[in-house]
């Protein structure tokens, strides 16, 4: 089967258990239960939060695509708003990959490009206001004594001895602590709400705490900083967001997220969780990025083994491909793990429709052709694009002497062997048919050379007596073949869940060891000479690959995106079969 039938079919299908009608989402829903009720006058705006604290991955694609897709399917709106408030692990590189790749994906934003620490002003003031409402307190507890009063989920929290200080005392501690009178963790500003809550996060929140600490953008103008809880909702109301779209962890954090938009009487922007994306083989942490990355396991946040936007992009993935693959993974409100194959398949169907065909041989054997006159060259024809009819076709030369894939002879070829052996005739890509003679081999009996002859009668691809052959290979010419580096990729963990680990060790000892080979020698037809970085292509026979940008004219170097076995169907089909 050619690997477009296998991706049309799979694609057909979409998920194991979903119709092939547009998935159902709970979120949409939502949207269009306000929308009736004109709950926000008609308005949808959304935002897309993420933590300058390390690059974006595939998971935030799907928030990326759910936040930006709604909003534009409603006529709506979405911000970009970066989550800055913990300066220790934000940086000004991470907030720049972060506009870059959200870009790339083709989110847009418009002129909406926030920061939390824009609010900070704003934030300190309504926090003031509890405190004036008898609704906060300053605590002189440390961090591992909050801890402890916390309580559990069986048990519940004390309250702090400091919990009843004076209205007038508290305000006078809050600002102090901004004035930077105390030391980093001394002391926090805490909601007063009820310590013996069954939900932990409404046992007197911390709202602030001390940390002198530069922050990218503010410098060194503040030395309290508002924790998530007390500056995520409060910048979505100010920016009137509609739906707070986030991931289900937060779940637990909505009454608390609620009560401060009424204790302050703001915008009531509302919050509704999905589940996250987890692919299998994959870790989509930032913390567990950013270790690969610290620990020279991977080249840099934009490997391409790595699961960040940057990776994949540099591995030649399309936006399109990923939003397909984020549309039909959908929303629900349970956390799954989806096979890292169905994301391969959706590259492979975007890129089987637009990447150019191309001839490589990525593990050369010499092929020669006795019979064919020394010195000749002819051009044959070939198509770029069996899918795309406008994208035409080329010429490639051929002669005597080829390069062939090692893997395509065989000395004694098994049962089934249908490509090139001694006395089996197989076609060559765009056309002759050619016979195995004999092999000439090393020293150590390592098959250097293999002589054929070819059929003149067969420069259509077809035997002008009918005769057929099982199998068509793919070639190039030596003496135009120009020589490229190519980056064979695995999965970078050898386990489905690579934080399955035995007790004591961490992750890394799931790292696949073969997870990237480098091909020095592969011969590429000529056409590819003028290969650009970042362009597509298919291999014929072999799978994606595009041009990486460490490439350079006549040095270049490819990066295989994905191989053509399409596993996501299989997998599918299996999946089908069970549910029948
Ligand atoms: P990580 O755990 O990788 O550090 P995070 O949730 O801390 O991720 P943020 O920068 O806070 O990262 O995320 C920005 C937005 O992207 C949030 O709304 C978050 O819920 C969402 N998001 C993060 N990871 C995923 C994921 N795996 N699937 C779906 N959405 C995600
Ligand atoms: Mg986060």
């Amino acid at each position: 089967m050619s690997s477009s039938t296998r991706d049309e079919e799979a694609a057909a299908a979409t998920r194991p258990g979903e119709s092939a009608e547009r998935p159902s989402n709970f979120i949409r829903d939502i949207i269009l239960e306000d929308l009736k009720t004109n709950k926000y006058k008609g308005r949808v705006h959304t935002r897309f939060p993420p933590e300058p604290n390390g690059y974006l991955h595939i998971g935030h694609a799907k928030s990326i695509h759910i936040n930006f897709g709604l909003a534009t399917e409603f006529g709506g709106k979405t911000n970009l708003r970066f989550d800055d408030t913990n300066p220790e692990k934000e940086e000004q590189e991470y907030v720049d990959s972060i506009i870059a790749d959200a870009r790339w994906l083709g989110a847009n934003w418009e002129d909406r490009m926030f920061y939390a620490s824009d609010y900070f002003d704003q934030l300190y003031e309504w926090a003031v206001q509890l405190v004036k409402a008898g609704k906060a307190y300053v605590d002189d507890l440390d961090a591992e004594q909050v801890r402890q009063y916390r309580g559990s989920l069986t048990e519940p929290g004390k309250e702090s001895p400091y919990r009843n200080r004076s209205i007038e005392e508290n305000l006078d501690l809050f600002e102090r602590m901004r004035a930077g009178e105390f030391p980093d963790g001394s002391r926090t500003l805490r909601a007063k709400i009820d310590m013996a809550s069954p939900n932990l996060n409404m046992r007197d929140p911390v709202m602030y705490r001390i940390l002198h600490a530069t922050h990218h953008r503010t410098g060194d103008q503040w030395c309290i900083y508002p924790m998530y809880d007390f500056a995520h909702g409060q910048s979505d109301s100010i920016e009137q967001i509609t739906h707070s779209i986030c991931t289900l962890e937060f779940e637990d954090h909505r009454p608390l997220y609620t009560w401060f938009i009424e204790q302050l009487g703001i915008f009531p922007s509302q919050q509704i969780e999905f589940d996250r994306l987890n692919l299998t083989y994959t870790l989509l942490s930032k913390r567990r990025l950013l270790q690969l990355v610290q620990e020279g396991r991977v080249r840099g946040w934009d490997d391409p083994r790595m699961p960040t936007i940057s990776g994949i992009r540099r591995r030649g993935y399309t936006p399109e491909a990923i939003r397909n693959f984020c549309a039909a993974v959908g929303v629900s409100k349970t956390n799954g793990i989806t096979e890292l194959a169905m994301l391969e398949h959706f590259v492979r169907e975007d890129l089987n429709k637009r990447a150019l065909r191309a001839m490589a041989v990525l593990r050369p054997l010499k092929v020669v052709i006795d019979n064919y006159p020394e010195g000749q060259v002819e051009e044959l024809e070939v198509v770029n694009n069996p899918e795309d009819a406008s994208a035409g076709t080329r010429k490639v030369p051929f002669s005597r002497v080829l390069y062939i894939e090692q893997d395509d002879f065989r000395e004694l070829p098994p049962k089934k062997f249908f490509r090139l052996s001694p006395a089996q005739e197989v076609r060559l890509r765009g056309g002759y048919f050619i016979r195995g003679t004999e092999v000439v081999k090393n020293h150590s009996g390592e098959i250097v050379e293999v002589h054929c002859t070819y059929d003149p009668a067969t420069r259509s691809g077809n035997a002008p007596d009918g005769r057929k052959v099982k199998a068509t290979i793919h070639w190039v010419s030596a003496r135009h073949a120009i020589d490229a580096e190519v980056r064979l990729y695995e999965n970078l963990f050898l386990k489905e869940d690579p934080s399955d680990v035995p007790e004591g060790q961490d992750f890394t000892v799931n790292l696949n060891p073969n997870s990237l080979a480098v091909i020095t020698e592969a011969k590429l037809e000529p056409s590819l000479a003028s290969a650009k970085q970042g362009d597509r292509y298919q291999f014929e026979r072999l799978g994606y690959f595009c041009v990486d940008p460490d490439s350079r004219p006549g040095a270049l170097v490819f990066n295989r995106t994905v191989p053509l076995r399409d596993t996501w169907a299989k997998i599918e089909k299996r999946e089908q079969e069970k549910a029948q």
